[in-house]
């Protein structure tokens, strides 16, 4: 069993990064986080992000709206930030607070700036296969298996999640580089069959440990982008210790899918300094 280190393909992903970086004269590029209210977890995200930001000599500012911001008071707000032309990525970190419309106000981000690939228009390109901005965790979890040399073509991929962050976007991918994918929900009777099938497995379904190793093909690709917290410690959506026996390439939890996430941010946000200033 070989581990897919998300910690090493993001740090040769950032090296990348830095050399871009580099070539830039003057202002670097900037992301712009907006978060409405105190949740604790979207707090420790956001200052990942900042920190991230800060140590690749990239500009980062984050907005850090009241709770009772209204939903106009928002809109408000990324419409300044997209009219600024000093504004390269707009995030708006999610989850909002339960009065807000989440869809409503990333609808109002303009695609150019949508670093999160959320926006209509960039999931609309991404499942008519243009160019886009792609959602970060799947384009992670993509980066992860290209540069590991995994065969994506005529393999059979199943995804076990249909969210629009993860699920949907990532069986898009994986059809476009040729896999056979299936896409398996809490509906999905006879979960098994597809799993002992599965040549890529992509497990991002929010509970804690529920693939076994008795679901998983001997050989297979696992991929797991669960973080559930347990007794205080973090687990994915895989048994990681007893698929691990039977992958032949396993992502952690933590270490996999996780650090990709944020470094697909920042990719993102020099990707939209680069089309802006051309
Ligand atoms: P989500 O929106 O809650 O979607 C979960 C999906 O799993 C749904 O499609 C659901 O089916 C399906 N599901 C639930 N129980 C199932 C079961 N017993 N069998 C089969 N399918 C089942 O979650 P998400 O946003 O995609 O996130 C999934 C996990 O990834 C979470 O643990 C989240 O924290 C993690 N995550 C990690 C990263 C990262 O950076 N590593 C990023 C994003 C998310 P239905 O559609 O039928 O309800």
């Amino acid at each position: 069993m070989e581990l897919i280190s998300g910690k090493e393909i993001s740090g040769q992903i950032y090296e990348e990064i830095k050399e871009r970086l580099a070539k830039i004269e003057g202002d670097k590029p900037n992301l712009v986080v907006i978060l409405v209210g105190d949740d604790p977890a979207s707090q420790v995200y956001v200052g990942m992000k900042e920190k991230k930001t800060k140590e690749l000599g990239m500009r980062g500012q984050v907005f850090r709206l009241p709770a009772e911001t209204t939903q106009e008071e928002l809109h408000e707000k990324i419409q300044e930030l997209n009219a600024d032309p000093d504004v390269n990525g707009i995030l708006l970190q999610l989850p909002l607070p339960k009065h807000l419309d989440a869809k409503k106000a990333i609808e109002h981000i303009s695609p150019d700036k949508d670093v999160d690939g959320l926006h209509y228009v960039n999931v609309g390109k991404l499942h008519l296969g243009e160019d886009c901005f792609i959602p970060c965790t799947p384009y992670g979890i993509i980066q992860m298996l290209e540069r590991k040399g995994v065969e994506i073509e005529g393999k059979h991929a199943v995804v076990i999640g249909r969210s629009n962050l993860v699920g949907k976007p990532i069986a898009r991918l994986l059809e476009q580089r040729n896999a056979t994918v299936s896409i398996c929900h809490s509906r999905t009777k006879n979960l098994e069959k597809f799993t002992l099938d599965a040549d890529i497995l992509v497990v991002a379904v929010g509970r804690p440990q529920v693939i076994k190793a008795n679901q998983v093909k001997e050989g297979a690709v696992v991929i797991d982008v669960g973080i559930n917290r347990v007794d205080g410690k973090l687990v994915g959506d895989v048994d990681f210790n007893s698929v691990k026996e039977k992958a032949s390439m396993i992502t952690p939890v933590p270490g996999g899918v996780g650090p990709m996430t944020i470094c697909m941010l920042m990719y993102n946000t020099v990707r939209a300094y680069d089309i802006q200033r051309n």
